[in-house]
C-alpha cells in the first residue's frame, strides 16, 4: 500500500515511516521542519520505498495517485514549541487536518488524525477513557493546541458522516524513546539532559502531578494497528503506568547513576495534575498494550541522546 504521512520528520512520524518501510509499505513523507529534523529519517534517503518532500500542510497538496491511506501526524506537539507558534498549531490542526482529509477523499484513501490526550484537558475523570468529553480550558495558553486537536477530531468524524470516508482517531498520550528533541521542553528529554549535563533536574510545580509514559516502539505498533481497523470513534494510546513526575526525576537519576539536586520551579499554567489512559479498548478491538518496561525504554532514549552528534556536554 502506499500511504502519505505528513509530520514524517518528527518523533513519532518517523519511527511510523520506519514500521511502514518495514511491512512492505511505500511512503510519501511530508513535513516543513517547524519541529521535526532531517537527521530522524536520514537512514530512509535512497530506499525505494520512501520519497520526502518538503511541505507545509497547511497549503493544499495535490498528489498523484495511488493513494491507500493518510496519516496526519503533523503538530506541533511539546508545550514549548505550542506556546511559542500558537497559531501555526491552529492552523496545522484545522486547515491541515482539512487539506490531509482532502487528499483521502480524492483517493477513496483511508485517514488515521494523531489525536492527543490533551482533548481531556485537566481531566476530572481519572483514568481517562474515550468517553470523557474532557475539562479543556479554551481559551488558556494550552488552548491552542487542545482545542486545534479537538476540531481535527470533529472534522475527521464529519468527513467520515458526509463523505463515507474510513477514518481513525488516535489520542496519544506521553510518548518517549529516541528522536525526541533534546531541547523541546518535554519532561523526557529535559530531565535526561539535565541529569548528563549534571545539571539540577527542574521539577515544575510539587511534582505531585502524574503521567504516564509509553515507549514509542509500543506507540508506533498502535498506531499501525489502528490505521487497518474500522473503529471510528476516538481510541486511547498509551502505557497506563502512572507516576508523579517527582517519583519519575527518582527514576532518572537512579538509571543515569546521577546526584544531580531537584530544583523546584514554577508550575505552567493549566498543567493537567493527572493523565493516565484507560486502555481496554485499544485491547479489545486492536489486541494491543505496551510491552516495553519504563526502564528498558528510558535506558534506549538515554543512549540515543548519549551518541547525538553533538556532545551533549558541548552543546
Ligand atoms: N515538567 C517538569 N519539568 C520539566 C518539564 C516538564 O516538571 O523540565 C512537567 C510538566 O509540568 C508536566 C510534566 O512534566 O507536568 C509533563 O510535561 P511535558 O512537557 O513532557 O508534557 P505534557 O504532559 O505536559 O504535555
Amino acid at each position: 500500500m502506499r500511504f502519505i504521512i505528513s509530520g514524517a520528520a518528527g518523533f513519532i512520524g518517523s519511527h511510523f515511516c520506519d514500521r511502514l518501510i518495514a511491512e512492505g509499505h511505500s511512503v510519501l513523507a511530508l513535513d516543513n521542519f517547524i519541529t521535526g529534523a532531517t537527521r530522524n529519517l536520514e537512514h530512509l534517503k535512497g530506499n525505494p520505498a520512501f520519497v520526502f518532500r518538503e511541505w507545509d500542510i497547511c497549503r493544499p497538496l495535490e498528489v498523484e495517485g495511488p493513494v491507500d491511506g493518510v496519516l496526519n501526524l503533523a503538530s506541533l506537539a511539546s508545550p514549548k514549541d505550542y506556546l511559542e507558534h500558537p497559531i501555526e498549531t491552529l492552523e496545522v490542526g484545522s486547515v491541515g487536518t482539512r487539506n490531509m482529509l482532502e487528499i483521502a477523499r480524492q483517493h477513496h484513501a483511508r485517514f488515521l488524525l494523531t489525536s492527543t490526550s490533551e482533548c481531556y484537558g485537566d481531566p476530572l475523570v481519572h483514568p481517562q477513557v474515550e468517553t470523557y468529553w474532557g475539562n479543556v480550558n479554551p481559551v488558556g495558553p494550552r488552548s491552542c493546541y487542545d482545542e486545534s486537536k479537538r476540531y481535527a477530531e470533529a472534522i475527521t468524524m464529519a468527513y467520515h458522516r458526509v463523505h463515507k470516508l474510513r477514518t481513525n482517531i488516535a489520542r496519544i498520550f506521553n510518548t518517549y524513546g529516541p528522536r525526541m528533541q533534546l531541547n523541546d521542553g518535554r519532561v523526557v528529554p529535559a530531565f535526561i539532559d539535565q541529569s548528563l549535563r549534571g545539571e539540577p533536574m527542574t521539577v515544575f510545580g510539587d511534582g505531585s502531578q502524574t503521567r504516564s509514559f509509553c515507549y514509542v516502539d509500543d506507540l508506533v505498533d498502535g498506531l499501525f494497528r489502528l490505521a487497518f481497523s474500522d473503529e471510528r470513534y476516538p481510541v486511547n494510546l498509551g502505557n497506563p503506568l502512572e507516576m508523579t513526575i517527582l517519583e519519575f526525576a527518582e527514576r532518572i537519576r537512579r538509571i543515569t547513576g546521577t546526584t544531580v539536586p531537584i530544583k523546584f520551579e514554577p508550575l505552567p499554567e493549566d498543567d493537567p495534575k493527572q493523565r493516565q489512559p484507560q486502555i481496554d479498548k485499544a485491547k479489545r478491538i486492536l489486541g494491543w498494550q505496551p510491552k516495553v518496561e519504563l526502564e528498558a525504554g528510558l535506558r534506549a532514549t538515554i543512549e540515543y541522546f548519549q551518541k547525538l552528534d553533538t556532545p551533549v556536554a558541548a552543546r
